[in-house]
């Protein structure tokens, strides 16, 4: 689930925000004040951060501003009530990734935030395409697929390979059953719990040296599973 703070003190706006964007399964934390709304953005961690400029207390731009001075790079999006073309190309000089003039529909607001999306998984996709994973004794070879523990050779099918994958690409991000359905498989059908519990225990199975106490692949209880994000 993807995590999205929606700064912006117009309630209305907020509100519709939220609900546009949990349709979209995210998960959405408001700030109606440009002080909270800064703390927020650099406490915690977002998939995207939606940023209106005319804020009580810390104007958007300011915000901006600060995050990138931390080097944070999550996507941001900004909302202005200006449509000068000056402000526009000042909004995309402060390090925003994108904006929308208000007053927008919010059929452009999915669209703009679904190519964020899009972008983000694209870079990620080729980032993790390009790369030797080494997690503890793990190593992930994604290119060739393939994967050893001390340095021994593990044989994982397809789908034990690709929940591996997902999993490790992103370390303590907690996948339900179905979201892991979803993506590893790409469709859902009853029983699916069963399906990925099974594949996760035959995956630890084999790369587990504990089954009581699995080093990489975590359980979140009546959640789903994460990947341990504390491994050298
Ligand atoms: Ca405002």
């Amino acid at each position: 689930m993807r995590k999205v703070l929606v700064v912006e003190d117009e309630k209305e706006i907020s509100d519709l925000l939220e609900i546009h964007l949990t349709d979209l399964n995210c998960e959405v934390k408001k700030a109606n004040d440009g002080k909270i709304g800064l703390d927020l953005a650099i406490s915690e961690k977002y998939d995207l951060i939606v940023l209106d400029i005319m804020l009580p207390n810390i104007d958007g731009i300011e915000i901006c501003k600060e995050v990138r001075k931390r080097e944070i790079y999550v996507p941001i999006l900004m909302l202005t009530a200006k449509s000068e073309e000056f402000d526009k190309v000042f909004g995309l000089e402060i390090g925003a990734d994108d904006y929308l003039t208000k007053p927008f529909s919010i059929r452009e607001f999915i669209a703009r935030v679904k190519a964020i999306f899009r972008r983000v998984d694209a870079v990620q996709k080729k980032e993790s395409n390009n790369k030797i994973m080494q997690i503890g004794e793990l190593k992930i070879d994604t290119q060739k697929r393939r994967v050893t523990l001390n340095d021994e050779r593990i044989d994982l099918t397809q789908k034990e390979f690709d929940l591996l994958h997902l999993m490790a690409s992103h370390p303590g991000r907690t996948y339900t059953r179905e979201q892991l359905l979803n993506t590893v498989w790409g469709y859902q059908y009853n029983g699916y719990e069963h399906t990925v519990n099974s594949h996760i225990n035959r995956l630890r199975s084999k790369i587990e040296e504990d089954l009581s106490n699995p080093k990489y692949i975590r359980t979140s209880w009546g959640v789903g599973y994460w990947f341990n994000d504390s491994l050298e």
